[in-house]
């Protein structure tokens, strides 16, 4: 069977070996993050509706998990906002029914929270790992550039409701982006909406490629570790921090290898190596990754984008 909506698995810093699923089209989103790794979000929404047919989805992960393949997370990611799509609670309960020795992770905006149909839709996963990038306005709408009808207020409001209603796992992921969200002030306010939230972990990340606005630059190191230490209602991860997808089982050396021997040829854009390899985006992402952190590949913005090329 060929897959049109999963991908991978893909080695994953935080998920270990994880099988995506992709419900939406490509960049249809509640958000458009300035460090989308996807680029920019074309279909900027909060309609929820069947992207993809339910049943298609249910049935390639019928065919893929009946093989019981060796994942540690059945994932929900890809290149938009998952919980977009109405078949999302459906799809969980199927997994968790019918191969209950998977692990279901839905990573999210978090910003269709405050909906209840979306909280019911995701009580079955085990793992939800929702974003909270400001908790003031300014930086809420510089760094998300969310749909008109959403607010910081109540995507914290989703966020503690979910809570409260969630029995699986919640780690929250907060994007740092230097000079919009890295304030003392700001970051105070981030650490007492943990308080509130209540998270498993916190995981703190920031740009490690580029990503849809040409202006975002990676928070080093002393800024995140002073972050880390004014977070004190959950422990806190710096995803640097996290093994590196080399040693993750899932790694697949000759697909790294395929992705350099193409922008050895010629610099690559995304979308150049998603077309060349079949990959889905995600997966060529992973591999990009770890090519950049082994300085094998370099990240150059031009007029068409972001083109990848290989470090000589
Ligand atoms: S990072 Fe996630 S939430 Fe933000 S625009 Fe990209 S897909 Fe949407």
């Amino acid at each position: 069977m060929s897959y049109r909506h999963l991908f991978g698995p893909v080695p994953s810093r935080r998920l270990g070996i994880s099988l995506g699923i992709d419900l939406v089209p490509l960049k249809t989103c509640s958000y458009n993050c300035v460090y989308c790794e996807c680029g920019p979000t074309t279909a900027l929404t909060t309609e929820r509706k069947e992207y993809v047919p339910t049943g298609d989805v249910i049935a390639e992960l019928r065919s893929y998990l009946s093989t019981s393949p060796r994942l540690d997370y059945v994932t929900f990611a890809g290149s938009g906002e998952p919980t977009l799509h109405t078949g999302i609670g459906e799809i969980i309960r199927t997994v968790k029914s019918e191969f209950p020795a998977y692990r279901v992770a839905v990573l999210t905006n978090g910003s269709l929270l405050p909906d209840p149909a979306v909280r019911r839709a995701l009580l079955d996963a085990d793992l939800v790992v929702p974003t909270l990038n400001a908790v003031s306005d300014t930086p809420f709408w510089k760094i998300c550039r969310p749909h008109r009808s959403l607010s910081a207020e109540a995507h914290i409001d989703g966020l503690v409701t979910f809570r409260n209603e969630f029995r699986g796992e919640i780690w929250l992921e907060v994007f740092i982006v230097p000079g919009v969200n890295d304030d003392d002030a700001e970051i105070g306010k981030i650490a007492a909406a943990v308080r509130e939230i209540r998270p498993d972990r916190v995981q703190l990340n920031t740009l490690d490629r580029p990503g849809a606005a040409a202006w975002v630059r990676p928070a080093d190191r002393p800024t995140l570790d002073h972050i880390a230490s004014l977070i004190t209602a959950a422990p806190v991860d710096i995803v640097g921090d996290l093994p590196s997808r080399a040693e993750i089982d899932s790694f697949h050396q000759e697909s790294a290898d395929t992705i350099l021997a193409l922008v050895r040829r010629r610099p690559c854009t995304l979308d150049d190596l998603t077309h060349a390899t079949g990959m889905h985006r995600n997966e060529v992402g992973k591999y990009l990754q770890y090519l950049l952190e082994n300085h094998l590949v370099e990240a150059k913005r031009e007029g068409r984008g972001i083109f990848f090329l290989s470090v000589s």
